[in-house]
């Protein structure tokens, strides 16, 4: 539970008259008594009605009536006192225990029970629900010591209020989604553009500040509402401008126009050329793998040059990279290994009269393997559609069974090099170099991030690995995302941290409601990662 803040009105008060001591120039007053009282809390609206109390955890510094939630739903007055309305969430990981996984101790009001070193050991207070601070000099909600494998570590934990932010999504499907830089639609609003096309996957960007607070009023709020879906692991519905419609959820398999994609392809026409080559020798006289990028035709690739196989006189379509390998077949679309292609004869031009023979044995084939003919040339060298022999069909399973399941990942990425710093240090530049110097480990809801060489803190995070229901937001509007940096206490000590403000892990749990969950193991334990 939030406590309440020590107020208010005899803290300004004092602040006051340090003010004017100062103000008179009076030499025998310290410097201690110059330095102006930090207040935690503003002097409530001279309007505001008695019974509401003001939120001061983010600009927008609701007023909030007894029993009602602020804009954002994460701060409520509970009779009178500002209350985090979600418990902050601290995950307990499994120490070897024989048997299994050790199970999870329900902490909830159970503080008289806990050993202060096992929880210490075991438990990592996150930044989900642990509340925000504005303005930002105000110390960081929780500040927490522990050690670990006999090392003192000190983990700063807050919920960031991020408006420069936004989503990486990676989309496994080699089908066309829109031309690179065309807008990203949700519920009719500009939300972001489509970027580079990878290996394999489609990338977009989503969000940002742009989008946040550079367009209308309604921009900004479906904006920030997608992120926070998002970010959250829920579904969402996009449209590509001249392109796709998409359904996409953090760890689930895209929906481009209504059906689920199921395989990402094994790689381009001419990487899967090259993997299979050899399985199809003997088996077949000419293989084209359809791809929208870099058509192959095994002949002619490097691959069949060293399997000693003959040309088969195929002339394709398209533009001629290397040999048997080519580029713009067709027009990029949902057919055929991303192409627009749903005949495959289409995209070859011709047969060389000289080279080809009646009888020549062709597979035509995608990169995924979804899309597989056969054809035997006739008398004319016209390619006739005949029956699959099956040890060609075993090859084309297994162009399927090496694709890997078609997922969509959700990158979280933002900047944490601004006012949020003041609530770890005084001395903000300091926890950015000690940051870049390897000496703290940034995570976000316990999941590692990644931290962008480079000036400030761009931090990048893997939704998947964050805790369900991490991301909230305010309406100013902007998202809300936990995130904790550990280090050594040595270390803490040195960038100039609020070290009045550690306490115990096991102490700050005893004082503050919370929920447990269990580590997840895919994340490395923030202080075992510390130089
Ligand atoms: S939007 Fe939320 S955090 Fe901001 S002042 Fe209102 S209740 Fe507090």
């Amino acid at each position: 539970m939030t406590e309440p803040r020590p107020n208010d009105a005899a803290e300004l008060a004092a602040g006051h008259a340090g003010e004017g001591d100062a103000a008179n120039g009076d030499a025998s007053v310290s410097d201690a008594a110059r330095t102006p009282v930090v207040l935690e809390r503003s002097r409530p609206p001279e309007h505001m009605a008695a019974d509401k109390i003001e939120c001061n955890a983010c600009p927008v510094l609701c007023q909030i009536s007894a029993g009602r939630s602020g804009a954002c739903d994460r701060y409520a007055n509970v009779e009178g006192v500002l209350t985090r309305v979600d418990p902050v969430l601290v995950m307990r990981r499994a120490l070897e225990a024989p048997g299994g996984e050790a199970a999870l101790v329900d902490f909830a009001n159970r503080a008289d029970a806990w050993d202060g070193e096992i929880v210490a050991r075991e438990v990592f207070v996150t930044g989900v629900g642990a509340g925000t601070t504005y303005p930002d000099y105000k110390p960081a909600p929780f500040i927490v010591s522990s050690e670990v494998a006999g090392v003192d570590t000190v983990t700063v934990v807050t919920e960031g209020i991020f408006s420069y932010c936004s989503f990486r999504v990676k989309i496994d499907t080699d089908r066309w989604l829109g031309p690179e830089r065309a807008l990203v639609r949700h519920r009719g609003e500009a939300v972001g553009h489509v970027t580079t096309q990878e290996y394999g996957s489609q990338f977009l960007s989503l969000g940002g500040v742009h989008h946040l607070t550079g367009g209308s009023k309604r921009e900004g709020r479906i904006t920030c509402d997608l992120m926070m879906a998002l970010g959250n692991k829920q579904a969402v519905e996009l449209e590509i401008e001249g392109g796709s419609q998409l359904r996409v959820q953090a760890g689930q398999a895209p929906w481009v126009n209504g059906a689920p994609e199921r395989r990402m392809r094994v790689g381009c026409g001419s990487a899967t050329i090259g993997i299979f080559a050899q399985q199809w020798f003997g088996q077949v006289d000419e293989v084209v793998v359809v791809d929208d990028h870099i058509t192959g035709v095994l002949t002619e690739h490097q691959a069949g040059k060293c399997l000693d196989m003959p040309a088969s006189g195929i002339r394709m379509r398209g533009r001629k990279s290397t040999p048997g390998r080519y580029f713009q077949v067709a027009n990029p679309g949902v057919g055929w290994g991303g192409t627009d292609v749903t005949d495959p004869l289409s995209i070859i031009e011709g047969w060389d009269a000289k080279v080809a023979r009646p009888g020549l044995r062709l597979l035509m084939v995608s990169t995924t393997g979804d899309d597989a003919e056969y054809f035997v040339l006739d008398d004319a060298l016209v390619p006739v559609k005949a029956p699959m022999p099956a040890t060609v069909r075993t090859v084309v399973d297994r162009i399927g069974e090496n694709c890997e399941p078609s997922l969509s990942t959700i990158l979280f990425v933002a900047g944490a090099g601004g006012s949020l710093r003041a609530g770890v240090t005084e001395n903000p530049v300091r926890l950015t170099r000690s940051i870049k110097d390897l000496l703290v480990h940034v995570s976000c809801g316990g999941a590692p991030a990644y931290v962008w060489p480079g000036g400030g803190i761009t931090v990048m995070v893997d939704v998947e690995r964050m805790p369900d229901a991490s991301f909230g937001w305010v309406p100013t509007p902007a998202i809300v995302a936990p995130i904790e940096f550990t280090m050594r206490s040595a270390d803490y000590a040195a960038l100039g941290g609020h070290l009045d403000r550690v306490v115990p892990v096991a102490k700050a749990l005893a004082g503050a409601q919370h929920r447990a969950a269990p580590w997840n193991p895919l994340n490395p334990w923030p202080a075992s990662t510390l130089r």
